[in-house]
């Protein structure tokens, strides 16, 4: 498998997980990072004391209490409560990564298939000329000049 395949895989597996798991990391000052409810997220969210997570790794299902209520993410969103200190919060869908990835691999299976096609028939992987009346089967596309397979 390609590694557009497996990428593709693993961020689909992410992102159905993230609908019931999220895995994130909260640091001292505010910042925070984590994959959750559809997302990867990314910011500094300066909140109150009661409201605070004790800074590290925070896992479980679903999200923290003192972010309950959030809506699953499908858009890319920027939150932007004051730049001095920079308190913001961006949240990526984990379904654009996984949709680029796939069409990725996609493209490249089917490139693959294309050139294996071309091959089998005797034709020049990448232009297709019809390598059968050639010489010498070693011999470079006289078309294109690419090397032979
Ligand atoms: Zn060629």
């Amino acid at each position: 498998m390609s590694v557009c395949l497996w990428c593709a895989v693993l961020l689909f597996v992410a992102w159905l997980g993230s609908g019931w798991w999220f895995i994130s990391w909260i640091g001292a000052s505010g910042w925070s990072a984590g994959i959750g409810r559809g997302g990867f997220g990314f910011g500094r969210v300066v909140v109150p004391r009661e409201f605070a997570v004790s800074p590290g790794w925070v896992v479980g299902p679903d999200y923290p209490p003192a972010r309950s209520g959030y809506a699953p993410i499908w858009e890319w969103t920027v939150h932007w409560a004051s730049p001095h200190p920079p308190n913001f919060y961006t949240s990526t869908p984990l379904w654009i990564p996984f949709v680029t990835a796939a069409m990725l691999a996609a493209f490249l299976y089917r490139r693959h298939r294309r050139e294996h096609r071309r091959t089998e028939a005797g034709l020049c992987p990448t232009c297709g000329y019809d390598r059968r009346g050639l010489a010498s089967p070693a011999a470079p596309c006289p078309e294109c000049g690419s090397p032979s397979k």
